[in-house]
């Protein structure tokens, strides 16, 4: 770490719309104590910020510490966001935040600096800084879930874009007049390839008289919503409805991966979130073959390394304390 940069810990919390998670991250990044909890979003803002603070005071006690010991915290946040002034101006998954003052709220409750940055973006600083880039200078995250993310760091620095919304990665638009995506456009990768439209290509399969292990899984573990864990057993288990869509699936964020590397050509391009950690590498290997097939310098193309998250669950709020760190670099707070 560089000079002026308190060797204190620092609170990195993973604010997501079903679960707080917190850790107190030592300066080597470390993971020294870590606390969890509901977020309870319907209870609005102020009950939120309240439940915050309590986990992020768990996660100190966990690490035996006093907050007096703590430099900084920072959180991750679903956006859109605004990081340099710690505002969230809407959340989809945190129903009743409207221009929300986030980063100000904690930082009253908490008597110490705070900032915010958006979760994806963080997932992709902590895999940068602590995971599956380290030693890169250019990397790009995508994350497949519910949803798909994308974070971009350029030069060792996480890019915000003019408007605070770059690295939009999940509406890159991979088939035009394809299937209507949440953000209002069509074809966005999001809408061919998150676990949702995953769920959505199967049910429809399973609902025109194809044969598939999910509904028997899904009964068994009485869901009514495909989950990761669920995909990856159908999968494993060579379902071949699942396969075909997964198939798809891989084959459109080839075409992401593609574009996005002959757009920026980075060095490493790492793919995380829920539905790559429960498939692992048997997701990824037809991704790269589809990306490295549409590069368009192919010399040399393998050393673009597409390779698997590392930091799993962790990465958004070790990425939270590396932004807090820095912050309090730039800063001197
Ligand atoms: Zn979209």
């Amino acid at each position: 770490m560089g000079k002026g940069i308190s060797g204190k810990p620092v609170v990195g919390v993973d604010l997501g719309g079903t679960k707080i998670l917190a850790g107190v991250v030592a300066a080597d990044g470390q993971i020294l104590g870590m606390a969890k909890r509901a977020t309870k979003p319907e209870g609005g803002p102020e009950v939120v910020v309240a439940r915050i603070v309590k986990t992020v005071r768990k996660a100190v006690e966990a690490a035996k510490l006093d907050m007096s010991d703590i430099a900084a915290v920072a959180s991750g946040a679903p956006g859109p966001l605004d990081p340099d002034q710690g505002i969230i101006w809407n959340a989809p998954n945190l129903a009743g935040w409207e221009n929300f003052p986030l980063a100000d709220r904690l930082s009253e409750r908490l008597e110490m600096p705070v900032c915010i940055e958006n979760d994806v973006n963080l997932g992709t600083l902590g895999e940068y800084a602590l995971g599956a880039g380290r030693g890169a200078r250019d990397v790009v995250g995508i994350f497949v879930g519910t949803g798909i993310g994308g974070g971009l760091i350029l030069d060792g620095v996480l890019r915000q874009g003019f408007r605070k919304a770059a690295a939009e990665i999940g509406h890159m638009i991979v088939l035009a007049d394809g299937p209507a995506c949440g953000c209002g456009n069509r074809g966005c990768v999001e809408a061919v390839a998150s676990r949702t439209a995953i769920e959505r290509d199967i049910l429809a399969g399973i609902d025109a008289g194809r044969e598939s292990l999910i509904p028997a899984i899904m009964q068994r573990d009485s869901r009514d919503r495909l989950t990761s864990g669920a995909l990856a057993e159908a999968f494993r288990g060579n379902d071949p409805l699942v396969t075909e869509v997964i198939g798809k699936a891989q084959f459109y964020l080839g075409l992401l991966v593609a574009s996005v590397v002959n757009f920026v050509d980075p060095e490493v391009v790492i793919f995380g979130g829920g539905v790559t950690e429960a498939l692992g590498e048997d997701f990824l290997a037809p991704i790269r073959r589809v990306a490295y097939q549409c590069f368009i310098n192919k010399r040399g193309a393998e050393q673009v390394k597409i390779v698997l998250a590392q930091l799993g669950d962790n990465a958004v709020l070790l990425g939270a304390a590396v932004l807090a760190r820095r912050r309090l670099g730039k800063d001197g707070a």
